[in-house]
Parts: C-alpha cells; structure tokens; sequence
C-alpha cells in the first residue's frame, strides 16, 4: 500500500498515528537542525518534519530532494507547536521515521502555487503542471461536482442518459464543420457535430422522451474569447411539451445546481424577459439584469431642434449613469473614442450632465434648452449627480452599440459583480434573420426551430416584412449577461421543415442530401417535442465566478486553435494520407 492516508486528511485527533503519505514536495525548508518538506496531493498539504531524532537516511534523503519530487514519507501525526490555520492540516505534522523517492522531477518551468509566475503560453505547454495548482483544481471540482448533480437531477425526473456519436453526417447549424476522413469510403467525410440536434430530435421520434447527455460539440470558428472548438453541452430534449414545460423543468435543474454548489436559494420563479424587450432596454438579447442603467429610446423627443445628427437618426437612444455628472472632458473624449472603435461601430457620444438641481451642461448645449435637457435626462431616468450618454443611428446598430457601452460603464463602476447572480429566459425570439450582405434569411436559432403555431400565414408568405415577424418558441437562459442555454420547441412535421429549409435558401435537393434522414423521420410518427443545451464549460465559469471558460476545461485550446499540450494539429504520415486517399494542397496553391 502506498499510503495509508492522503494529504488533506490528518487532524488533531489522529496525533499519535502512524501513518504513511505520499505526494509531490511543494516546499522544503531548513531551520537549524529542523527539515520541514510540504507534501502535496489533490486532497491538500501536510507537513513533513525530520528533526533531531530523524535518522541520517532520512536526512540524506532530504538533502537530494527537490521540488515536485514524487515521494513516500512514513511516520507519526505529532500536534504543531506553531499552528497554520489557513490549511485543513495546519494543527498537525508528521514525524518522519522513513522516506522514500518515488521518482524524481525536473525543475518545474513555473512556481506550482496559487499564484504562479508562469505565463499562458508556457502553462498551456505544461498544463498538467498547471493542472497541480489550487486554482484549477478547484475549477475541475466545480466541474466535477456539476456534471454530477445534473446527472443526479436530471436522472430523478425521469430523463435518461443517452450517447449519440461523434462520427456522423455533416448537418450545419450555422457553424463550420470539423471533418473526418474515412478510410473506408475513400473520398467521404464524417463531421463530428455542432451539437447532437438532429439526434436528440432522432431519439424523440424512437419514443425516448426525456433524453439528455453531456455531450462534446465541436464547431470549427475563428475563436472569439471564451470560445473553445469543441467544448461541452448538457444537452436535452423532451417529448409532448410546451415551452414553458421546458421551461419549468430545467429552471429546476438550474436551482438544484444553485443550491446544491453555491448554496443558494432562489425561491422565485426567473423572469421571463421577451427578445424585443431585451433589446429595447439591454441592447443585448442576453442582458446582464445586476444592474439598472437601462436604455429609454428618445427619438421623438429630440427631433426638430435643428440638430441634424439627431434629426436624421432613426433611433435616438440614452442610459443615465449614476454619479458620473463630473466627468472630466477628458473622460467624455476617452469615452467617445471607446464607443468608436470598430468593436462598438458608435459614429460618436452625447452627453448631459446633471450637476446640479439647476445646472445641466451638454455636448449639445446649443441646440436644446435647459428645460429640455433636464426633460430628456429625466426620460432617460437621470438624477442630480447623473451623467446621460445618448447614441443615435440605424435602430438596431444602435441599441446594440448603446447596449456594450452600457455593459462599459457597469464594468467602469463596478456594478459587475461575479458574487451577484442574475439569471433570467429570454423568450420569443425571432424565428429568421435576415443577413443584407448575402441578401438571404438565417435561422436565429438553428434550423429545427418552429415557428409559433399563431404566425404560420406569415411563415408560408413570401414577403420578406412578413417573415421577419415570424417568431418562435424560442428560449435562452441568461445569467449576469452570458447565454448559458438556448433551446426552442422543434418542427415535427416534414412539410413545416421542407417549408423551413426553403425560406432558408437550401433548394429541396441540398436539403434531401444534408436533411433527408430527418424529414424522413419525421414521416413516422414524430411526437411534437423541444428541448435545450447548456453550455457546461461557461456555467462553470460563471460558479466559479471567472470570465474564462478555459480553467473549467482540463486541456483547452489555445485562441489559435491548438492544443499546447499534445502539440495539435500536426500532419500526418504519408502511409496514413495514402490509406485515406488524401493529398495536401499549401495554402499558396489553393
Ligand atoms: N442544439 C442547440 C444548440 O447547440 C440547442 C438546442 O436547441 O437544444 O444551440
């Protein structure tokens, strides 16, 4: 037997044990004729010490260990003098009677403690180096813990756990494929999924309602932060439900995590916010609700004052930021330069200060009165103190750029809060989106989403103003501003689905080639059915309170896609290229 204890094990109460331990050597330190080694295991740390009484070997053995040693140290649980009471084991340490080596290490790159000194790139190279360090251990117990509460709830209400593969046809929802080639049909691909979609929808069809698994989902894009190309859903999927049945069934899972990982009580019902109202007031369909600040459209009120920017604006719209009336010209231009930038797309910022009960100052000062800058700030919801940021433009550019400057200023003061949690649905998403660059619609959701049942003349119209107003049974769970799920009530019959891929642009052929296993599906008895995906990877990060999504996954990419670790992707053998019939082609040639 290796040990007879792990290192986060031993109390007061064990003293006089004898016990044997064994772990990596995070510290040794030398006082006087006293050696102190700190052992490390994922449990913890213990205490080490040889002193006086230790035997020559053991104090050899001491003198030729370094750090991340991997070692065996026998011995007797004696209570501390000094005691350490910022780790579980700081009331004991071990008397060393016996030590042994059980493999070397090299100098480790970087200092494996809490906070390291080594760099992304570098940890990413040794990430089961990194992967010994206190932080990341905790973010895969996180992740640990909440895979198994999801199996455990969800397994209580009666949903089964079902695999789908990886291999399988290439089905897009609206990302790239990754593809694989297969040596045994020469010339043919397999794509690992987007997400398990139509197999979810597949299992529903067989009878199986109350699927879920926690599923890798691999989509080939150019990595925006917090994007991983493959990474991990709770995916899910019912049979003879209505929205709010989903709705219902997985707030609850949401809850059972909250209370169970966090302790955390939400005794109401989440908010259900709808698309258009997310827009109009968050300028995001996944507002971050911690905080007010919401935007008021003022439009109507700015025009015919003879200030043309506005005059000519379709929206005109404002946020009032709380306690910000003194900010410097200096401030306004920085601010004004930020809102430019191509992230944002704003074409410039207006402001009113309200200093005061009777001073108001405004970048706009000439065109408008007091009396109507005092009006339109108190529209926007401002006080005394308040500094009003307003934004105009083309409607939906300019609430989303109005929405990131919004999410900016929380940020800036600090109303952003990763203690604060803030979850809420957004519902009623439009079904289509209209793209003007390739002048056709795109399915907001994915392409398996139904239309309401009440908007189905203007689905089958062939006026683009009338699509666009089709809406869905469409819902996302938001929390402090990030989409955490999404999901929607599915089209289960074969007609309505031709119908989809037709206003989608894929002729009937595209869609028999890429879809015909599911239209076909749907020809057998498809019970009506929807379901929802949450991304694991991001809720983790969100319990643990991180931005980034990278520390919950054991061996991310890195933002160019590779893996630092395992040094992927890399070519291939000819042999191997010549079994599946590949040649490369350099980038030059293509
Ligand atoms: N498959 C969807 C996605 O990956 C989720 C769903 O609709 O269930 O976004």
């Amino acid at each position: 037997m290796y040990r007879t204890h792990t290192c986060g094990e031993l109390r007061i109460k064990d003293v006089g044990k004898k016990v044997t331990l064994a772990g990596w050597v995070q510290r040794i330190r030398k006082m006087g004729s006293l050696s102190f080694i700190d052992l490390r295991d994922r449990y913890g740390i213990t205490q080490l010490v040889a002193d006086a009484n230790a035997s020559a070997d053991i104090n050899n053995e001491i003198s030729t260990l370094g750090r991340e040693f991997v070692i065996q140290a026998l011995g007797s649980v004696a209570e501390r003098s000094s005691k350490n009471s910022r780790i579980e084991t700081g009331e004991i340490e071990i008397k060393l009677l016996g030590l042994k080596i059980l493999n070397k290490a090299e100098i480790p790159p970087f200092t494996i403690e809490d906070n390291t000194d080594g760099g992304e790139d570098l940890r990413a190279q040794f990430r089961y180096l990194d992967l010994r360090r206190g932080p990341l251990q905790r973010a895969m117990h996180l992740r640990h813990v909440m895979s198994q509460e999801t199996r455990k709830y969800l397994s209580s209400v009666g949903f089964w756990e079902i695999e789908t593969p990886v291999l399988v046809k290439s089905t897009p929802e609206g990302a790239r494929d990754f593809v694989v080639p297969s040596r045994m049909n020469p010339g043919e691909f397999y794509a690992l999924p987007q997400s398990p979609q139509t197999m979810k929808q597949l299992l529903m069809v067989a009878g199986y309602d109350r699927y879920f698994q926690i599923a890798k989902c691999f989509r080939d894009e150019d990595l925006r932060a917090d994007r991983q190309p493959e990474f991990t859903q709770i995916d899910c999927e019912m049979s003879f439900v209505e929205r709010d049945d989903i709705i219902d069934t997985f707030e609850g899972m949401i809850k059972h995590l909250f209370k169970t990982i966090l302790n955390r009580d939400f005794n109401e019902p989440f908010m259900k916010m709808p698309y258009k109202v997310a827009m109009d007031d968050y300028g995001s369909d996944k507002p971050d609700i911690r905080f007010g600040m919401k935007m008021h459209e003022i439009t109507d009120m700015v025009k015919g004052k003879g200030f043309g920017v506005f005059d000519s604006a379709e929206y005109v719209g404002a946020i009032a930021v709380p306690g910000c009336a003194g900010y410097s010209r200096k401030q306004l231009d920085e601010l004004t330069e930020w809102v430019k930038r191509p992230q944002v797309g704003a074409k410039g910022l207006v402001n009113i200060k309200i200093e005061n009960e009777d001073a108001v100052k405004s970048s706009i000062g000439k065109f408008y009165s007091d009396e109507e800058l005092k009006s339109i700030a108190e529209s926007a919801g401002a006080a005394v103190g308040d500094l009003v940021l307003i934004m105009s433009g083309p409607a939906r550019k300019t609430k989303i750029a109005l929405g990131t400057l919004r999410i900016e200023m929380g940020n800036r003061l600090g109303l952003r809060d990763s203690s604060v949690f803030a979850p809420l649905w957004v519902v009623d998403f439009p079904l289509l989106e209209w793209d003007e660059e390739t002048q056709r619609f795109y399915a907001e959701h994915h392409p398996f989403t139904a239309p309401k049942p009440s908007d189905m003349d203007k689905f089958y119209s062939d006026k683009k103003e009338d699509l666009e107003q089709v809406n869905a049974d469409a819902y996302d769970f938001i929390l402090n501003g990030t989409e955490v799920g999404g999901g929607s009530i599915r089209i289960h019959n074969s007609d309505i689905q031709e119908r989809m891929f037709q206003v989608l642009g894929i002729g009937k052929e595209e869609a028999d080639y890429k879809f015909g296993f599911l239209i076909n599906a749907f020809k057998y008895g498809a019970p009506p059915h929807g379901g929802l995906a949450f991304g694991l990877d991001r809720f983790c990060a969100l319990f643990g309170g991180q931005d980034s999504i990278r520390d919950y996954i054991a061996f991310p990419k890195n933002n160019v896609g590779r893996d630092m670790t395992l040094d992927a992707p890399s070519e291939i053998e000819k042999v191997q290229m010549d079994e599946l019939c590949l040649k490369t082609v350099s980038p030059a040639e293509k």
